[in-house]
């Protein structure tokens, strides 16, 4: 018989939209569309945001509204409830649950493992705290030491260690160069298509 099935999906650019980028289109705060493709440094690069953020003034209930009427990516409310009703999910994300939380709202609050920010008395973002690093690869890890079959979903190289993994790993709208590195995971373009995946790499319900 076959272990039972969690499904671990990445949060951003999968369910909803890469929340940096379209939290600086919603401020028109150019300065935050800064990647890791321009500062590899992750620590210099939060850094920076959050002290874009301190010259804003910004609060997280000021950043939390903008990301509020961001809202998940189309579809992905239906495709979280589609799944919920066959399996488990969990959601294992680079972001932070302060960011993340109005989107999980929308989304009907599924399971989350992602990182916290450290607030202020005045509502003002003082410091982040990765909660361990490479946390989407040990979570899979942990999961399969647990016995279940585990199968996940991806679209970015921060997904890749998480992919390879798991029992079965899909990309989900990858840029085009992520499958010509990594042509062991297949590529998924629309929710249908990740569903038909899953169904056939998990045996679940179709
Ligand atoms: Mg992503």
């Amino acid at each position: 018989m076959q272990n039972p099935v969690i499904v671990c999906l990445d949060l951003e650019g999968v369910l909803v939209p890469e929340i940096w980028v379209n939290f600086a289109i919603k401020t028109g705060i150019e300065e935050l569309k800064i990647t890791t493709r321009e500062m590899p440094d992750y620590d210099a690069l939060m850094t920076r945001r959050l002290s874009i953020l301190d010259q804003h003034k910004l609060t997280l209930a000021d950043i939390q509204a903008v990301i509020d009427a961001m809202g998940p990516l189309e579809g992905a409310a239906e495709f979280i409830a589609w799944l919920r009703e066959r399996t488990q999910v969990i959601i294992l994300s680079d972001t932070f649950y302060e960011f993340a939380l109005p989107l999980m709202r929308q989304l009907g609050y599924p399971t989350i493992f992602c990182n916290q920010l450290e607030i202020g008395p005045n509502g003002r973002i003082v410091n982040y705290k990765l909660r361990q690093p490479n946390q989407k690869k040990h979570a899979v890890a942990a999961l399969k030491h647990l016995n279940f079959r585990v199968m996940a979903a991806g679209d970015a190289y921060n997904d890749t260690a998480m992919l390879g993994e798991a029992h079965a790993g899909f990309f989900f709208c990858p840029p085009d160069h992520l499958p010509k590195e990594f042509p062991q995971f297949p590529v998924t373009k629309t929710y249908p298509e990740l569903q038909q995946q899953l169904v056939r790499a998990g045996g679940l319900r179709g």
